[in-house]
């Protein structure tokens, strides 16, 4: 039987009710046998997550401040979570231990640690399972920087002496045994490793949403979820702004094949979203598997008679950029033209000396600029195989009055993005939606 790795979100694992649900997710299918929990999340809208209570606590001690009542509303909710489980393991020790090192004035990334590491502790008591420490198996260099090889062999050497264990996410430690955590989101991550090492069958990431939904759900009432969608796909679509796995979740487990599947905590029946590197005969999603984008951006064009001969144009109009530190998003040329599509938020402050740099470098006939621009991405891998996308994006913009100010489509025939001005971001992504899938 292949072995599944689960990782389970802040707010599946919030309080005891949803740690109870979490149990008889994993003891419904054995193949389970190793689960990543992040620290207990928000229980309701206005709560606070563990992770910001303890980072909180840390910000404190520096100060030398008591950390008392904050740290009291931790104490306080493992320990309801832990009575509510009725587990036998007495966690004061370890929570007297933390406050302690906290206090002390312990650096950051350990307090933030902490809560991964006593979810872990106490779930694993709650299941009868191993407690494996992610501070042993999960290894970054001297500089902070993950070690992926060397975590790799850790991590799967140990993990071949436990059938059932709980490796805490989030967190690992550097040659010396400090604590380093990974950006926030972190245990996602942590799963992925933990599934790359035991050479998982299945990655399960368990949430508080059925997987991901073709389109943001403040812009669209009730959008349908994505069946399947492939790494790439998933990557141009959380490029532009689509939310809820870790981008750097995605490597351990793409360059071994292992399929990730999205799933829900609060509706265990429903199948989720699978994420995979590749799939075969005919897609489920249609020909569009997922709409995304983002707003503010400025578009740069050049204009210059015989630009097309000029040797060495494009080098220098983005030297300009380059040492200006600003990074763009897109390219898009015509025989005399060229535009530069760059987030506002790059920009800042910079723009008057970029094009002092473009005039004075590239000496163009003229520059215009174009600001308050939104892009949207049309995502689908079964474009390439298919006729007429692109004339229904285009149609469904027509139809619905929004210029169109911008097209790119990637070479990979992945993705066609469009930007179209800021007011008429939100019109033009439910229009594009209503096209394919209403
Ligand atoms: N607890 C950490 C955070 O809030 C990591 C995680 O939940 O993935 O960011």
């Amino acid at each position: 039987m292949g072995i599944k790795v689960t990782k389970f979100g802040g707010s599946s694992l919030a309080d005891a009710g949803q740690i109870n649900k979490v149990k008889n997710i994993l003891a419904s299918d054995p193949s389970r046998r190793y689960m990543v929990p992040s620290a207990p999340g928000k229980r309701h809208k206005d709560d606070d997550k563990i992770t910001d209570l303890l980072y909180k606590c840390h910000d404190i001690a520096t100060t030398g401040k008591s950390i008392d009542p904050v740290f009291e509303q931790i104490r306080t909710r493992y320990t309801q979570i832990a009575r509510q489980l009725g587990i036998t393991l007495d966690i004061q020790p370890e929570l007297d231990e933390i406050y302690r090192r906290i206090s002390a004035g312990e650096k950051r990334d350990y307090a933030a640690s902490r809560g991964e590491y006593m979810n872990g502790k106490i779930i694993a008591s709650a299941l009868g399972w191993d407690f494996v420490d992610a501070a042993d198996v999960i290894r970054f260099n001297e500089k902070g920087i993950f070690d992926a090889e060397k975590t790799n062999a850790l991590m799967s050497e140990e993990l071949k002496k436990h059938e059932y264990a709980v490796i805490p996410g989030f967190y690992g430690s550097r040659p010396d045994g400090t604590i380093k955590t990974f950006s926030r989101g972190g245990s996602d991550i942590t799963g992925s490793i933990v599934a790359r090492a035991v050479n998982a069958e299945l990655y399960e990431n368990w949430t508080d949403v059925s997987g991901f939904l073709v389109v943001d759900p403040r812009i669209v009432d009730n959008p349908r979820t994505i069946h399947t969608v492939t790494y790439r796909e998933l990557r141009e679509l959380s490029y532009m702004g689509a939310t809820v796995l870790h981008e750097d979740a995605i490597f351990p487990v793409s360059m071994c094949g292992i399929p990730i599947n999205i799933r829900n905590t609060n509706m265990p029946e429903a199948e989720g979203t699978m994420i995979v590197s590749t799939v075969e005969g005919s897609s489920k999603d249609g020909t569009v598997t997922g709409i995304a984008g983002k707003k503010n951006f400025t578009v740069i064009t050049l204009e210059k008679d015989m630009m097309n001969v000029e040797r060495g144009f494009g080098r220098r109009v983005l030297s300009v950029l380059e040492e200006k530190g600003i990074s763009f998003e897109h390219l898009p040329t015509g025989i005399d033209t060229m535009s530069i599509v760059v987030a506002d938020k790059e920009l800042d402050g910079k723009l008057e000396a970029v094009l002092d740099g473009i005039r004075e470098q590239a000496r163009p006939d003229s520059i215009d600029l174009q600001k308050d621009m939104a892009l949207i991405a049309v995502v689908g891998r079964a474009m390439v195989r298919s006729c007429g996308t692109a004339a229904k994006v285009f149609k469904a913009l027509g139809d619905a009055g929004i210029n169109v100010r911008m097209i790119d489509q990637g070479s990979s025939e992945l993705n066609i993005i469009v930007g179209v001005d800021n007011s008429c971001f939100e019109k033009a992504i439910q229009a594009v939606y209503a096209a394919f899938f209403e």
